[in-house]
């Protein structure tokens, strides 16, 4: 089962409670781009086997959105994060770095 640490509350929440956003740091494109960045942003998604960014509500708890980076092939989390960020922190990459020497960095 999958377990996330809320960085809102605190609370370690199983899957249940939470609901799953997408992928994490999308760049928005707006009126005015091209319709190559558009559509881009409107239905390409990175799916991975490895190492994701990944948008999470706690849904039946706080409420609040927030970002968790784990591995789609072994369900391991490395760590979750406030929503309010660009990228991810330094200090997690540098985790998941640790963990997965063959990952190429966050792009
Ligand atoms: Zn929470």
């Amino acid at each position: 089962m999958l377990i996330l640490e809320c960085p809102c509350c605190g609370v370690k929440a199983e899957e249940t409670e939470l609901a799953p956003g997408g992928e994490a740091h999308l760049k928005r494109f707006g009126p005015g781009s091209s319709d190559a960045d558009f559509d881009s942003y409107m239905f390409a998604r990175a799916n991975p086997k490895g190492v994701h960014f990944e948008r999470w509500r706690h849904a039946n708890g706080c409420g609040k959105w927030f970002l968790a980076a784990r591995c789609t092939a072994t369900l391991e989390v490395f760590g979750t994060y406030p929503a309010q960020t660009t990228e991810p922190p330094a200090e997690l990459q540098a985790y998941i770095k640790s963990r997965r020497p063959e990952w190429e960095g966050y792009k």
